[in-house]
């Protein structure tokens, strides 16, 4: 992946699109087959199922998922030698189950995967969920699932697969040292129809060339992070502008959507937002339905609220068991409300999790943390538990980490977040590191994952 990606950067901006297409016929190849239509399909038709039928089939899934867990993973073996997991009959039981805290999960994961990182799919995973990737195996036919159910997701709201697409994540598509004197800041996936647009050249001075590209490209939805999405419309309403075509839908995940945010991407982009939680990232679905209303499929997984967080077991993670891990993000439900979109999937109140701080790019793009957070999925060696950005100068950034028994990073491991940080923010810009125990926490106690005091 590195030298290709290394040739990648090199190469004309046409010979980039054809490459992102050649890799775009892999990921068909790998996604949408007949495994991907059956699931999807299996999505739509269960829906007209009754409470009692998804509720029996939750409680199937969850005890066929403990149970080969429990079997091929060497880690939950263990943890579980002393639980009669023969015994477990309902899903009500799961409580006997230990919690697994985030920081124990990423010490064990080489005892957690059931699976090698050859037979497995990797997902293209931005930052994760409240804190920092973990990778995470699937198996390709969950692979296939979890991707089935985000069309059906999508379809449900009258966009289907394959229809022009416009994406705003953390791909690195435009290398820095990259010269672009014709402002082309996309690149296209043919197979796919998806238009990537770089979320790392969204400066004030080039926005407009996104806009006017946009509107000749006239996608059917847009999807992405909240932050650039907003940027963007924020832009757009500055100026009074207004596109020439009329989205369906834009669709956001991996960060926090902030209703001042939606608001104004509704209003400058004229169409819904939905909201959808952490799919690239191994949880459960929780999707908006076309009232507007966060369900969470219980189809998919078991959430379980919790102090200051969600406990989560995911069926879809068969080749990393997420089984009671704490994610962290705080999921509020609201038991007694049925949502007149007619759905029996529980109602979720809120999520709360990712900052919505961002950081500035040395050529002025706002950069926010999905998109910060993904230098880390590059690492060799799993050692960071936690991380703060402190940025006061344009060219320099403080990196406070905290790491499992305040480990320094290896060098190679700064190399590669230095080159990973400077792709999106700028070749001269300076990252410093510290490891520290303590990282800054907001009023609510919650860790401030970004402080920027460059305006
Ligand atoms: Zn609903």
């Amino acid at each position: 992946m590195s030298s290709l990606k290394r040739i990648y950067d090199k190469v004309p901006s046409y010979l980039q699109n054809i490459g992102i297409s050649i890799y775009g016929i892999k990921l068909y190849r790998e996604r949408f087959d007949n495994d991907f239509r059956s699931y999807k399909k299996f999505f739509h038709e269960s829906d007209s199922w009754s409470k009692e039928e998804l509720l029996k089939y939750q409680e199937n899934r969850f005890l066929e998922f403990i149970k080969k867990s429990c079997y091929e993973s060497n880690y939950y073996r263990e943890k579980y030698k002393n639980i009669k997991i023969r015994d477990l009959l309902k899903i009500e039981q799961i409580k006997i189950l230990p919690i697994i805290k985030k920081d124990e999960f990423k010490k064990n994961v080489n005892e957690i995967y059931t699976i090698s990182s050859k037979n497995s799919t990797k997902a293209q995973t931005g930052g994760t969920t409240s804190g920092l990737p973990t990778k995470i195996r699937y198996v390709p036919s969950e692979f296939k699932e979890r991707m089935a159910y985000y069309q059906y997701f999508r379809e449900k709201l009258g966009v289907k697969n394959f229809k022009k697409r416009a994406t705003f994540n953390a791909q690195t598509i435009i290398s820095n040292n990259h010269t672009n004197p014709y402002n082309i800041f996309w690149r296209k996936n043919f197979v796919l129809n998806q238009r990537y647009y770089s979320i790392y050249h969204m400066s004030e001075e080039n926005l407009k060339y996104y806009f006017n590209n946009l509107n000749k490209y006239k996608p059917v939805s847009i999807d992405g992070y909240p932050n650039p999405i907003y940027n963007l419309a924020v832009y757009m309403k500055q100026n009074n502008l207004r596109f020439k075509f009329q989205l369906k839908a834009v669709f956001t995940t991996s960060e926090n959507l902030y209703d001042f945010q939606r608001s104004l991407i509704e209003e400058v982009f004229n169409c819904k937002v939905y909201n959808q939680y952490a799919s690239a990232e191994g949880a459960p679905f929780v999707t908006e339905c076309y009232k507007g209303t966060l369900h969470f499929d219980i189809r998919t997984g078991v959430i379980e609220e919790y102090k200051n967080g969600a406990i989560i077991t995911s069926f879809t993670t068969s080749g990393t068991p997420l089984i009671r891990y704490d994610i962290g993000d705080i999921i509020k439900f609201d038991n007694d409300r049925i949502c007149s979109c007619g759905s029996v999937h529980p109602v979720v109140s809120s999520i709360e999790g990712r900052t919505g701080e961002q950081l500035i790019a040395v050529n002025k793009s706002k950069i926010g943390f999905a998109s910060t957070m993904a230098i880390f999925r590059f690492l060799e060696n799993d050692t960071v538990e936690d991380c703060q950005f402190v940025q006061k100068d344009l060219n320099k950034i403080t990196l406070n980490l905290k790491t499992i028994n305040n480990k320094e990073l290896s060098i190679n491991d700064k190399e590669i977040l230095i080159k990973e940080f400077r792709k999106r923010f700028g070749d001269t810009v300076e990252l410093e590191f510290k490891i520290t125990n303590e990282l800054k926490k907001d009023s609510s106690g919650k860790t401030r994952r970004i402080i920027c005091e460059v305006s």
